[in-house]
């Protein structure tokens, strides 16, 4: 089969349409293939921190996901009985970011301004509908099988990015290993429009509140807020998603508040597993599908996103200026060292210090991060 000169994305979420978005500036053909009907309305990530901001500024995304958000100044720390441990403001990483702030936003939202942005553009397609299920590499191409409502077809790209998430297709096919283990607890989101600085006067947007027992955090999106908290692997998925059990591990969070209005209750697996590679010949893994970790920090979404880039840069710089094709090993070295050293390494490290008394994690606090001064790296690590 003759190569189709462009890029093949498997996967239309958050590290997709991103890496669309930026092959399409540069210049780049691009096919994305989606599983489902539709963009995913699933409720997941809704933290960008701010070097994934500026990246997003470059697409012409922020301005619209930021519009749609809400900007999040500051962070804290908490302990459930001592209140503040330690408030983290980005106005002391204002001179390395344009945007010296979280944005507290459904992950959905990003996909739908971005799916807006590139839907009439002459190189761009997107088919719903369309599971990669096969990849096969020839020296100067890719070639995926597609299943599409019970039928199979075949298409040829110049090369293949599987950002089709968790359970990847891509992955599975190129035989690369994703080793890690699973938390045995749980962790349920409980979405409540129930407002928390009515009870708790010095709350921030985003809290992450210690405790051995009982840590939760709460994240505050655009009319809701979302309250994470841990269940232990005795309680079964039957009891943690009933409305009883929500509402007793919200009775927790301030003494004398109960019985609050809740819009959604989810509970979610989590796991640290990192792939063997990111790169086999010529496809690529980015996002979920290379890495996933458990959400304390929002380190998922961001990192996937700083992979799309990372990535799709280098590719861009081969098509036109024909750059050697051997300049995309350093993508697999670059995004697969963060993911260990850091990514992977701070969210448990992050978990860690939720699960600690007030005493032990106001000293890890400190050793992990200055509350003052700049940060030593603006990748997405913030806790
Ligand atoms: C509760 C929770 C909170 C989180 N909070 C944050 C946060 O605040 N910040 C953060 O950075 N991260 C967060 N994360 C992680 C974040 O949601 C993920 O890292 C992010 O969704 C990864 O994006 P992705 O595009 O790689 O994969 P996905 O979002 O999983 O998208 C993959 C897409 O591929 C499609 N697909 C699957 N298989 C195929 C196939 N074979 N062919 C074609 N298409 C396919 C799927 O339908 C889907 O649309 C959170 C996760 C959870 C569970």
């Amino acid at each position: 089969m003759p190569i189709e000169e462009r890029v093949l994305i498997a996967g239309a979420g958050p590290v997709g349409l991103v890496a669309a978005a930026n092959l399409i500036r540069g210049g780049v053909p691009v096919t994305v293939f989606e599983a489902g009907p539709d963009l995913s309305e699933e409720s997941r990530a809704s933290t960008f921190h701010p070097p994934t901001l500026d990246m997003l500024d470059r697409l012409g995304a922020a301005r619209p996901l930021i519009a749609q958000g809400l900007t999040a100044p500051a962070f804290q720390y908490r302990t459930r009985r001592g209140g503040v441990l330690a408030q983290f403001d980005f106005g002391a990483i204002a001179d390395v970011t344009a945007h010296p702030y979280r944005v507290q936003c459904e992950q959905s939202k990003l996909t739908r301004i971005l799916y807006h942005q590139l839907r009439d553009k002459p190189h761009f397609e997107l088919q719903f509908d369309a599971q990669v299920k096969d990849v096969t590499q020839h020296r100067s191409g890719v070639e995926i099988a597609i299943e599409r409502k019970g039928r199979s077809e075949t298409r040829p790209g110049r090369w293949l990015l599987g950002a089709d998430g968790a359970r990847s297709d891509v992955r599975r096919s190129l035989g690369i290993e994703f080793p890690g283990f699973t938390w045995p607890e749980r962790f349920l989101v409980v979405s409540t429009p129930f407002d928390f600085r009515t009870v708790i006067p010095d709350l921030v947007a985003v809290s992450y509140v210690s405790d051995p027992e009982r840590w939760h955090f709460l994240l505050q999106i655009p009319g809701l807020c979302r309250v994470m908290f841990p269940v232990a692997p005795h309680e079964s998925d039957e009891l943690a998603v009933s409305g009883d059990f929500a509402q007793s591990l919200m009775a927790t969070v301030v003494p004398g508040v109960s019985n609050y209005e809740v819009a959604h209750v989810t509970l979610y697996k989590v796991h640290q597993r990192v792939a063997k590679t990111f790169q086999c010949g010529r496809a690529f893994l980015a996002g979920d599908a290379a890495h996933i970790n458990n959400p304390l920090g929002g380190m998922g979404m961001n990192g996937g996103i700083h992979d799309a880039i990372n990535l799709t840069s280098r590719l861009i710089e081969i098509w036109h200026d024909g750059k050697a094709e051997g300049e995309l090993e350093r993508y697999d070295r670059q995004r697969r060292l963060v993911t260990l050293e850091y990514i992977e390494k701070q969210s448990i490290q992050n978990k860690r210090n939720l699960e600690s008394d007030g005493a032990t994690s106001a000293a890890a606090w400190r050793r992990s991060r200055p509350t003052s001064g700049a940060p030593t790296s603006t990748c997405c690590g913030c806790p």
